[in-house]
């Protein structure tokens, strides 16, 4: 399956979560088996360049492809969990959504220093979630040069706001 036969599996659902979003739903694409199995393929051809030691997921659609790259790429996985979920001591960042506000936590001790860290999410808007993301991936002491995500929706500058930070973006889908 190429690059059109994912995009034609994402669901797009108009005024979610609110009025004048169009929501890309990846549920249909998660469903289908062919199409599950190559977009991880499609991320691991993504990543091959790259040193990654670990691999971390942003709550809750990162950690399906970020844990699948994992394993793909036979590393342990990093979550990026959403606020008050981490049972242990963790660090936090809070950062502006599309629609809202939110937090991000990490248990840093599961980060060695200056290992190389690759960022999975499922969808790259304006950034915020994936530079928190990376500020906390780098408080613990890693490295963070690259972000990949399934879907990237350019008009609202994700990537070059990412690449400000020192974090190249790609994306399966645009
Ligand atoms: P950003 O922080 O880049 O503005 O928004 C990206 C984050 O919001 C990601 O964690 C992503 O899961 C979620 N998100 C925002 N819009 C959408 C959307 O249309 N579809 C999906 N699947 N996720 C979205």
């Amino acid at each position: 399956m190429g690059r059109d036969g994912l995009k034609d599996l994402i669901r797009t659902v108009p005024d979610f979560p609110s009025p004048g979003i169009q929501f890309r739903d990846i549920t249909t694409l998660l469903a289908d088996a062919e199409g599950l199995a190559a977009s991880v393929d499609m991320l691991a051809e993504l990543a091959s360049d790259l040193r990654v030691d670990k691999v971390a997921g942003v709550e809750a659609r990162g950690f399906i492809f970020g844990t699948a790259l994992a394993i793909r790429l036979g590393k342990g996985f990093v979550p990026l969990r959403k606020a008050n979920k981490l049972p242990v001591e963790c660090i936090g960042e809070d950062y502006a959504l599309e629609y809202g506000e939110a937090r991000l936590e990490l248990d840093p001790s599961i980060i060695t220093a200056d290992e190389n860290v690759l960022l999975v999410d499922d969808l790259l808007a304006t950034g915020g979630t994936a530079l928190a993301g990376a500020r906390l991936l780098r408080r613990a002491g890693a490295m963070v040069s690259h972000a990949l995500f399934v879907i990237e929706l350019p008009e609202l500058g994700g990537a070059q706001a990412l690449a400000d930070a020192g974090l190249e973006a790609k994306a399966l889908l645009q």
